[in-house]
């Protein structure tokens, strides 16, 4: 039998979502729900990746598939695509596998021409509405079947209202609107050189195809490369009947969501606008109302919607987001699905589900994304500095947290002065999907347009960037990059905060603090302790760092990198005397003056830690890291050393390195120069011992990491100087202090030869992020100047430094397990690379078996869950 490609809703179920996409499976349950949903069916994901494989064409065997269930279609509704009677008009919608708001592309009102559009005004009565409809359709058509911009139509649109001296587009007559439509066809034929085309069949061909396309459009992309979603899966495409919200006043449509998505609480939430259609409410163009409000518009279709969101819900188990069309009077439902929320609100709702009786623990710890706990990680306005600051403004509340930043107006400036390193405030009219990036970037979003759903709100919220939305008080000039509020103008770079718990705008930076976290957020990291197998530690070089880690639930230290505390103040004028030195006796006398300092950071940092595993990381930069390049701070290590500028100036040439990243570092170092090792080691075990004096209930044994390894014959030589120094100073004090000596595994060599490693090495620890710089030979410095060329050109759809690349590195890790614990079975392996706090990475590191993950304090909750999950989905 060939290969099914269309499925009529009554065929699919919810299961299906990987064929039918999310939109499409879910309009298949709630058809077989006996909810009231217009009739369709859904083009495959599988038809789309087909697409792709032909080469962009639709198959002849698909179009015919098509066209079959257009006859059933046609048959189910009594109406015919082009008919002079009973034209059908459909809407032909994206529906992807995971959901991707606003990322791709909708056509509605598609059926209709020239001809039909008159019958469509006599049989309503309405023609306004008959011609309204027909010009929207041109007008979606061209910009997303045919990439002709909406701004020219909406110039148009401008125009005639000025001609007609009105405000609204509503005021606009049934006759303005037969002209505009003449208009907009003829822009689309000058801009695409053909008549804007008038066989219904035609125009849907075209639509499957541009939904097809819109997969792969940019801001698609880009989501997708936030969200992990492979670029392999394709989506689907909706074809369903057409009802309508924009039949006058007592027809309506709105999004709702059956708790609210922002706090969590259980209650009804969402808008809606009355004659309108449904892209009118996501695009937040016109301010809609709430749902309550819809209780005393239309109760009976009200209580019709109340009565499914209660079915759905205890079906889905747990909180949906609809999209409905109430037809005159008549209630539609045009898409259910697992709403989008706040970290905040997905907290509140899982714990309030598994107390409701509805999941258990095992399924609130699998509900909650963990790349959403972000947001209530960072940090929230100074409690203090925010009563001393006076409001200039207020908008909606749409997405939580907290933003300072200097004022941006374009998508594109927000991602180039983040890129230069400032903090940003996108500010605009409304967003768009084309914003995405420059949203990602900025600190904080605030916009003049849009409730609650806007795109800016659901898409703040989704990424948990704080966001104000819908601020009507704000006077925008867009064009001269400025604003007017409470009073007063805010240019490009004027320094402004915004609260998006409480709506609240300032027109100053405000100071901000740390997160705090607890309750619901405490129940759920404790039922993801409990499932979860991977231990989670923290990369953390000061004591406050480490404290920061152990609150949010670190169980020790996977990587202290010592140079950070080289680049102190009172330190950075002794480690470059250090690498000033002629002699041994000259850096042995430089480090003299480091060890106290560096055996006092331990202290803090084995106090902080309170006996859980520490393990320290020998010195790994390149030194030209350490030396002054300024004439002034040259002039004076000149002066401080005795030399001449001369002097010291070649010694900063001499360092100097085409290629530091795989220059004199990591183990080298102490191999050329082993009274560094000498040093390090005297302040790791001296702290060690002292600390274990005052605690010696403590089980403190420190863990020393050699960077860099690629020959077990650079273990041996540094391991030697670590062990005669640390066990002679053990002896001498009479302590009982234990210590080990590992070793990163961050280059290829190291993986393939990790069973020659574990000779030497008492624990691995995988630095996959040299790894990655190595195995793909991609600096990580770098590599930012070319990855956009790879995604767009499709060779890689995620950041390798990111997210860990499995089929590559990843491999080179899953051969370093393995080999190394041929040699030593009972070998601790963890991962201390940025790898470490992303759900995924965890998720394969949980799968091969290492011990634990290492990874920033504020990651350490993410880490958490996604351990948990990937314990539970195993
Ligand atoms: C690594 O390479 O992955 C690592 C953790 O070390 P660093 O980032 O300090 O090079
Ligand atoms: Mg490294």
């Amino acid at each position: 039998m060939s290969k099914k490609y269309v499925y009529l809703f009554s065929e699919g179920n919810g299961s299906m979502k990987p064929l039918l996409g999310g939109k499409g499976a879910n309009l298949a349950e709630m058809t077989n729900l006996g909810m009231p949903v217009p009739r369709g069916f859904t083009i495959t994901t599988e038809a789309c990746t087909k697409y792709y494989d032909d080469g962009e064409v639709i198959a002849p065997e698909i179009q015919d598939e098509i066209m079959a269930y257009v006859a059933t279609l046609e048959k189910q509704t009594g109406k015919k695509f082009g008919d002079r009677e009973n034209p059908l008009l459909v809407s032909v919608r994206s529906g992807a596998r995971a959901s991707m708001p606003g990322m791709m592309d909708t056509i509605l009102n598609l059926g209709l021409n020239e001809d039909v559009v008159e019958v469509v005004a006599r049989k309503s009565n309405n023609p306004r509405w008959a011609w309204d409809c027909f010009r929207r359709f041109i007008q979606m058509y061209s910009d997303v079947v045919m990439e002709v911009g909406k701004k020219y139509f909406e110039e148009l649109i401008d125009e005639m209202k000025e001609k007609r001296g009105v405000k609204q587009d509503t005021e606009l007559t049934a006759e303005d609107l037969k002209e505009l439509a003449q208009q907009f066809k003829a822009e689309y034929k000058s801009k695409i050189g053909t008549d804007f085309p008038s066989d219904p069949i035609d125009q849907m061909m075209g639509a499957v195809k541009a939904v097809f396309r819109s997969w792969n459009n940019q801001r698609a992309i880009v989501y997708r490369r936030m969200n992990d979603i492979p670029g392999s899966w394709g989506t689907a495409v909706n074809v369903q009947e057409m009802v309508f919200g924009n039949l006058g006043d007592t027809s309506g449509t709105g999004v709702a969501f059956t708790r609210n998505p922002a706090t969590g609480e259980r209650k009804l939430f969402g808008e809606f606008l009355m004659n309108a259609q449904g892209e009118d409410v996501v695009a937040g163009i016109r301010t809609p109302q709430t749902i309550d409000q819809l209780k005393e518009v239309m109760p009976a279709a009200y209580n019709d919607f109340v009565k499914i969101c209660a079915t759905l819900e205890s079906h889905y188990r747990d909180m949906q987001d609809m999209e409905f069309t109430i037809e005159d009077k008549k209630l539609f439902m045009l898409q259910t699905r697992n709403g989008k929320r706040t970290a905040a609100a997905a907290l509140k709702i899982a714990c309030d589900l598994v107390d409701e009786g509805v999941i258990n623990e095992k399924e609130a710890v699998l509900m909650i994304d963990p790349k959403n706990l972000d947001a209530l990680l960072h940090p929230q306005f100074d409690a203090d500095a925010l009563k001393k600051a006076e409001p200039i403004g207020t908008g909606l509340a749409a997405s939580p947290g907290a933003a300072s930043g200097k004022a941006v107006f374009t998508a594109e400036d927000a991602k180039e002065w983040v890129q230069k390193g400032e903090k940003v405030v996108l500010v605009r009219l409304e967003t768009s999907p084309e914003d995405i990036e420059g949203m990602a970037a900025a600190q904080g979003i605030l916009t003049v347009r849009g409730g609650m759903t806007s795109h800016a709100a659901v898409v703040a919220r989704g990424m948990g960037t704080c966001c104000v939305a819908g601020c009507g008080a704000i006077k925008m000039d867009e064009e001269n990059k400025r604003f007017e509020l409470g009073g007063k103008t805010y240019k490009e770079g004027d320094w402004i905060s915004l609260d998006g718990s409480t709506g609240n705008i300032y027109g100053e930076a405000i100071k901000t603090t740390d997160a705090s976290i607890g309750g619901e957020f405490g129940r759920i990291m404790a039922w993801a302790d409990k499932y979860r197998k991977l231990n989670v530690r923290t990369n953390a070089d000061t004591p406050r760092d480490a404290r920061q880690a152990r609150k949010f639930g670190a169980e020790g230290i996977g990587l202290c990198r010592t140079e950070h505390m080289f680049f102190e103040a009172d330190r950075i004028p002794a480690i470059r005397e250090m690498i000033c030195a002629d002699t041994v006796e000259q850096r042995e006398k430089a480090l003299l003056k480091l060890e106290p300092m560096q055996q006092s950071d331990f202290e803090g940092i084995y106090e902080a830690m309170e006996g859980l595993p520490v393990t320290i990381r020998y010195l790994d930069p390149p030194l030209h890291e350490f030396v002054p390049t300024e004439e002034d701070d040259i002039a004076q290590l000149a002066k401080d050393l005795g030399k001449s500028v001369d002097d010291i100036k070649a010694i900063i040439a001499s360092l100097h390195e085409f290629n530091p990243m795989m220059g004199h570092r990591g183990c080298r170092l102490a191999v050329t120069y082993p009274e560094i090792a000498v040093m390090q080691t005297k302040a790791v075990i001296k702290a060690a011992i002292n600390v274990k004096k005052k605690h010696p209930d403590w089980a403190l044994v420190p863990e020393i990491m050699i960077p860099l390894v690629g020959e077990i014959k650079e273990l041996q030589y540094v391991k030697k100087i670590v062990v005669d120094t640390a066990d002679a100073l053990i002896k001498e004090s009479g302590s009982d202090l234990k210590y080990k000596v590992g070793t990163m595994i961050e280059l290829p060599r190291a993986c393939v030869t990790a069973d020659e490693i574990a000779k030497e090495a008492e624990f691995f620890s995988f630095g996959t992020n040299d790894l990655t710089q190595m195995t793909f030979g991609f600096s990580r410095d770098d590599a930012g100047k070319f990855l956009d060329a790879y995604y767009q050109k499709k060779i890689l759809e995620s950041d390798p430094f990111a997210r860990l690349d499995q089929a590559g590195v990843g491999k080179l890790v899953k051969m370093g397990v393995e080999l190394g614990r041929a040699t030593r079975p009972d070998l601790k392996i963890g991962i201390c690379g940025e790898h470490g706090g992303d759900p995924s990475s965890v998720e394969f590191c949980h799968n091969i078996g290492l011990n634990y993950v290492s990874c920033s304090p504020f990651r350490v909750p993410i880490a958490r869950l996604a351990a948990a999950q990937a314990a539970l989905k195993g």
